[in-house]
């Protein structure tokens, strides 16, 4: 680890551990005691600043707790992981983390109908309105992941037996919202080019209909899948759903938070997004945003009652078992959500910055993108098979020569090991992090005398 960053990490607990006497202290100030505790910590801080600033110093702590290492990957490397990289959290989502990461943080001003939705202090139920306008949709509820969102979604629409249309690239998630919910998925098989044509889905459905004498209750497919993010679309199979009056969700996972995204345009009924996967907040957070129209389903009221005390809660929503994310996940997505929208205006750099180093990683002979190419997404699934895993074959540490040569270069998140298909993400890098990572590449390429066509 860097000495600053180690540096960085001690200031800020050294912070954190003043902060914990002030919270132990009474309203009227620090006793004796108190008193000199701080004092020790703010010298010891001096002399962390001290270290920070001169770059110097060896660790004074490496461990939370006792038992839990830093975490230090996106502050002393570059990050390719391919499901990290855009639920990297901003500056602003990690100063609103450290300020709410009390337990139920968010109900401080929670008033009558006591729900999260409708807290005004923080704007939670503004953040709730700008969610469903930023992805156009009429409502939107903050979900534990887009997982929730699925679940939800399929617990309300689809009853024991119903089939459901899903992608033959679709999320395990997705499979398992409806297992729960007592379907069963069918999937539309891919094109030549690993998509999902709209063609595919209405022969999908007829199909369906047809073997099963049942009208799939739900068509849910991703904007972008999971394994080569490649783009599907959507705009079309929401048409066919429609045909068939079956309501359309749109996995937007790796697209909400990344690149602009009109429910309304594409017709869906069920938008749903990944807070930690691409809206660079907590884990674990998400939307789901919907129409009026579906609205009064997926999100209705409990209309419980008790037997005994014959108490009712009103508004609670029985899908969102009343309030989804009370503290330090929804106040770092709320955080982070005026640089989430203004970056999805940039998303074309994005795709620039992705394309500029997969052509740097083709250049180097016998290597190939099993995505679809030029690439419109900044997660990518390569095939290095023909050239980084040619020495792999000889070398005495196999594949993790290639995570070796990467880490000594500052690069992490490739599957460590893997040299032949493998799948990485370049969101969010700048361009003088791209254009290092290119060159990262080619040059253990050259190392290794592997060909480069220039
Ligand atoms: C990551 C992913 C999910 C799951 O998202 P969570 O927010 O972790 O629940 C669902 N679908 C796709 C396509 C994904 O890539």
């Amino acid at each position: 680890m860097s000495v600053r960053v180690q540096k960085t990490f001690e200031a800020l607990f050294a912070l954190e551990d003043l902060r914990g006497i002030l919270r132990g202290s009474l309203p009227t100030g620090l006793d004796e005691e108190e008193e000199k505790a701080f004092r020790e910590k703010i010298s010891d801080l001096k002399s962390i600043i001290a270290e920070l600033e001169e770059d110097r110093g060896t660790p004074r702590t490496t461990m939370i707790a006792d038992t839990l290492p830093i975490r230090s990957r996106e502050e002393n490397y570059i990050n390719i992981q391919p499901i990290q990289a855009a639920g990297r959290l901003t500056t602003e989502a990690r100063k609103a983390l450290i300020s709410y990461g009390d337990g139920y943080s968010t109900c401080d001003a929670c008033r009558k109908p006591f729900r999260l939705d409708k807290i005004t202090k923080p704007s939670i139920a503004g953040f709730h309105a700008d969610l469903a306008k930023f992805v156009n949709m009429d409502q939107a509820r903050v979900v534990p992941g887009a997982r929730r969102g699925f679940q939800a979604v399929a617990s309300t629409l689809v009853s024991k037996g119903d089939p459901v249309i899903v992608s033959a690239l679709a999320h395990y998630t997705e499979f398992l919202a409806v297992e729960e919910a007592g379907g069963v998925v069918k999937e539309v098989p891919l094109d030549a080019g690993n998509r999902v044509t709209a063609d595919a889905t209405a022969e999908k459905i007829e199909e369906v209909i047809r073997e099963s004498g049942r009208t799939p209750a739900l068509v849910m497919i991703d904007h972008y899948d999971y394994q080569f993010a490649n783009e599907h679309d959507v705009r079309g199979i929401a048409k066919v759903a429609h045909q068939y009056d079956i309501p359309f969700l749109y996995n937007g996972a790796y697209t909400v938070g990344v690149m602009p995204v009109d429910g309304k345009a594409i017709g869906a009924d069920f938008v749903v997004g990944s807070g930690h996967k691409s809206m660079a907040s907590v884990a674990p957070s998400g939307v789901l945003a919907t129409t009026d129209e579906w609205a009064s389903k997926v999100l209705r009221t409990t209309a419980m009652v008790g037997d005994v005390t014959n108490r009712k809660f009103g508004i609670k929503e029985v899908e969102m078992l009343g309030c989804t994310l009370m503290g330090g996940t929804l106040l770092s997505m709320m955080a982070s959500f005026p640089a989430v929208k203004e970056r999805t205006l940039h998303w074309d750099e994005e795709v620039k910055k992705s394309n500029y180093f997969i052509d740097a990683l083709l250049s180097i002979e016998g290597s190939k993108v099993l995505s679809e190419y030029p690439r419109k997404h900044t997660l990518t699934k390569v095939d290095t098979t023909g050239s980084f895993d040619t020495v792999a074959r000889t070398h005495k540490r196999r594949g993790f020569y290639f995570s070796d040569e990467l880490a000594e270069r500052g690069i992490v998140g490739e599957f460590a090991g893997a040299t032949r298909t493998w799948k990485l993400n370049t969101y969010g890098l700048s361009w003088k992090q791209v254009r290092y990572l290119a060159e990262a590449f080619q040059e253990i390429a050259a190392k290794y005398d592997l060909p480069i066509t220039t």
